[in-house]
């Protein structure tokens, strides 16, 4: 029997990168590659087949990349959460704890329009603080989030059991 590859077979894994000790997950080697990044984004969209959305939100900055191929997919929007300062209209902010201190995420206040369902995308899970900074900042504005979809999730940071505590409902990949 042939092996074929899967997803997790795409991504490679840097050592000490940004810093001593961490064990970097790079999705670039995956998105490079035309059947990876298509097995990505597939897998990613099939547990939403036949469930409506209206709007998918990509976090800064692979999941735009994923964010971006998956709205195309679904035929829907796709809304940005950035960096504070890097976008241009008027936006709302979310403070969120780093390991070592602190970042703000934004998006434009007009982005979502409240009720709209929207799945929310990234490419790695770890602590859960972007993500749950981006989840307030689109239930702030009233959107309804019908799932957070992400390529890798790191059990062992919390992050999956931290969005579930929140009412998330959370899908990956792989570990
Ligand atoms: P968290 O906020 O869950 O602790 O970290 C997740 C965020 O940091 C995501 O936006 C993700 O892109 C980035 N991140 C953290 N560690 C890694 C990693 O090993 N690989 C990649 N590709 N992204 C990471």
């Amino acid at each position: 029997m042939i092996n074929r590859p899967t997803v997790k077979d795409y991504i490679r894994t840097i050592v000490d990168f940004p810093h001593e000790g961490i064990m970097f997950r790079d999705v670039t080697t995956l998105f490079a590659d035309p059947r990876g990044f298509r097995m990505a984004v597939d897998q990613m969209l099939h547990p939403f087949a036949g469930q409506p959305i209206d709007k998918v939100v990509g976090l800064e900055a692979r999941g735009f990349i994923l964010g971006g191929a998956i709205a195309h997919q679904l035929t829907v929007g796709f809304v940005p959460i950035r960096k504070k300062g890097k976008l241009p209209g008027t936006t709302i902010s979310q403070d969120y704890k780093l390991e070592y201190g602190e970042a703000i995420v934004e998006i434009h206040d007009d982005a979502i329009q409240p009720g709209e369902r929207i799945l929310v995308v990234d490419d790695l899970l770890a602590t859960g603080g972007t993500a749950e900074a981006g989840i307030r900042l689109i239930e702030r504005l009233g959107g309804e989030i019908v799932s957070c979809a992400f390529i890798i999730d790191l059990p062992e940071l919390g992050g999956r059991k931290r969005l579930e505590e929140l009412g998330m409902d959370v899908h990956a990949l792989c570990a």
